[in-house]
């Protein structure tokens, strides 16, 4: 295949019944972000942890970067022992102190080999070395963890956007007009009081206004339907328009000249 996005977690900071924490790869080298859960999704779906090459930060909330003590604690000991492959955080400025400070929390001394290692990539935009242009732009979240998101082109003309996480904003939706795939979060139910994520009646609104779009909704706060649980925000998932597909944990796409479902 050309190219394939997989869906590692789903899940928003609560974890609902049946998902990790929203997580996604693509092309089993790329991933956005390093949640808590990253190493137990990468485990569960066989993806070796030194095979990744590059991490896409969205922002610095702790489901999205907590899990990069353990990442880079496994190359170190177990699957990259002679830090012979190259990894690339790419992060917008600010980010890598505080990542540093977290990884020395974590595992004091230990994991400062790996960091001296890792190239830096502060840029807005930028491309992968195996030609993936990334385009990094300001979105609506809380301004104390510096939300971004990302629009992804590949070489071969594969286009997606990843919402990282945001309420409704011009600079999400103008990229998600340009494109003919998002990742989008919708972390709340319609009656949490804040206008830094998405709601149900958001995804409507959007998927109505961009009907050549599709969505896969991920960072949600609805339990997966394969949990036979007690809820623990909600079982029900709301009947969006046909281009909007509510991810369980473990879905994937793939694109062949276009984005196949
Ligand atoms: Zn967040």
């Amino acid at each position: 295949m050309a190219h394939e996005i997989v869906m590692l977690g789903t899940g928003n900071a609560f974890l609902p019944n049946g998902r990790h924490h929203s997580f996604a790869i693509f092309d089993r080298k790329h991933i956005i972000d390093a949640p808590p859960t990253a190493l137990i999704s990468l485990r569960q779906n066989g993806i070796n942890i030194n095979e990744i090459t590059t991490i896409f930060i969205t922002h610095l909330h702790g489901d999205h970067i907590f899990g990069l003590p353990f990442l880079l604690l496994e190359r170190t000991y177990i699957s990259d022992r002679e830090f012979s492959q190259p990894l690339t955080i790419v992060a917008a400025p600010g980010a890598r102190k505080r990542i540093e400070d977290l990884c020395e929390i974590a595992y004091p001394g230990s994991l400062q080999k790996i960091l001296s290692m890792i190239v830096w990539d502060e840029n807005a935009q930028g491309t992968t070395v195996d030609g993936w242009n990334w385009n990094r732009f300001e979105v609506n979240h809380n301004d104390s963890v510096d939300p971004f998101g990302y629009s992804f082109e590949s070489s071969k003309g594969a286009k997606f956007v990843h919402s990282g996480d945001s309420g409704p904003c011009d600079s999400l939706y103008s990229a998600i007009s340009k494109t003919d795939l998002a990742i989008i979060e919708m972390a709340i139910p319609e009656w949490v009081p804040s206008s830094e994520h998405h709601k149900p009646s958001d995804i409507q609104k959007l998927s109505e206004r961009l009907p050549g779009v599709h969505f896969i909704i991920t960072h949600t706060f609805i339990d997966s339907k394969n949990s036979a649980m007690p809820k623990i925000t909600s079982k029900e998932f709301p009947s969006h328009p046909s281009n909007v597909l509510h991810a369980e944990d473990g879905f994937s796409i793939k694109w062949e000249n276009k984005w196949i479902f």
